[in-house]
């Protein structure tokens, strides 16, 4: 049986409960990443300043890792690094410019609160190894961030400054160990969101990319804490963030193009786009996105011509959704 699956039905439990993490291994299956200097001599900066149109994300880690019978998480940096350095190759293959570590929930709150048992400094330095050793020239590794899987004061138990401190730790480990700058994505509260940009900033002075998990597009775009996408931009933006933008969710590619256009209302910034392979259905009670290639890559070619410049894939998405992407909006000299 195939049941349509809205992505957060699940999300009042858990959100009462304080554990909105404890899904992601089921709904969010990209905990992975990307790179830093440029064999072409630029920094990320200097790319981000430069006339480059279209910058290229990498695609899903988790799927990939769970095509491979793991589970999906961060702890395979530790525990299974070849197979997570094969994934991070097999999309640098893709021609793309942004390798994101293997790193999203990798801080101290939900490593100790989930008891994933490996030890917050030896799993983000092996992230950004991992991605470093499988970055091509020219390609940059991003440190990737997200939720403490808490729900902050007064909605749950976790103190503001506590959730600062558990990204100020992840985001100066990341830095140590070498990646060219960090996103903070999959966030489904902005005021959580907020707080890591302003603790990345704090921890190390590379560029910070922020990107927001829509519940709808309706509405002028709303998280589940029911922010509209103005309101992320415009806050993300006020925190430091020098990108901003959207991924993940429960949207499909041309929705978050409509999020994009919302955005660029508001901001002068580039703008992410990471959509999903597609809304997830539930098979066997997993989510499974299941957009074709081509299709997917319609949908981001929708989100470039509505504003953005980063472009990649979440959720469901593989090589073949990155390649089909990267192949649809690279313009060819010959066809000038
Ligand atoms: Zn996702």
């Amino acid at each position: 049986m195939v049941a349509k699956a809205s992505f957060f039905s699940n999300l009042p439990a858990y959100a009462r409960s304080g554990q909105l993490i404890s899904w992601y291994p089921e709904i969010a299956p990209r905990f992975l990443c990307c790179p830093r200097k440029m064999g072409n001599g630029m920094s990320l900066a200097e790319l981000l300043a430069s006339d480059r149109k279209t910058i290229f994300f990498d695609g899903a880690m988790g799927t990939r890792l769970g095509e491979l019978g793991l589970e999906m998480g961060g702890q395979n940096n530790v525990t299974n690094p070849d197979a997570v350095r094969d994934v991070h190759r097999q999309y640098a293959a893709c021609g793309i410019d942004l390798l994101i570590t293997n790193t999203l929930t990798m801080n101290r709150v939900n490593i100790e609160s989930h008891k994933i048992g490996v030890d917050v400094r030896d799993v983000n330095l092996a992230g950004a190894r991992l991605a470093r050793e499988a970055a091509r020239e020219g390609q940059y590794v991003l440190g990737d961030m997200s939720s403490t899987g808490k729900m902050l004061k007064p909605y749950g138990q976790l103190s503001e400054e506590d959730a600062y401190e558990t990204f100020r730790e992840q985001a100066s480990l990341l830095g140590e160990g070498g990646v060219d700058g960090l996103i903070i994505e999959t966030m489904f509260d902005l005021r959580e969101a907020v707080c890591a940009v302003r603790a990345a900033k704090e921890a190390t002075e590379l560029p910070v990319m922020a990107s927001i998990a829509f519940k709808t597009a309706a509405n002028g775009g709303r998280t589940i804490m029911g922010n509209t996408a103005r309101d992320c931009a415009e806050a993300l933006a006020g925190a430091g963030a020098v990108v901003v933008g959207a991924n993940c969710g429960n949207v499909d590619p041309l929705e978050m193009a409509e999020l994009v256009s919302m955005m660029r209302e508001v901001t002068s910034l580039p703008i992410i786009a990471q959509p999903n392979a597609g809304k997830g259905t539930l098979v066997d009670k997993r989510l499974v996105f299941d957009m074709s290639p081509d299709h997917f890559a319609g949908g981001v070619e929708q989100c470039v011509k509505d504003g953005a410049r980063f472009v990649g894939g979440c959720c469901g998405t593989s090589t073949a959704h990155i390649k089909a992407m990267v192949e649809l909006l690279t313009p060819h000299p010959s066809a000038q």
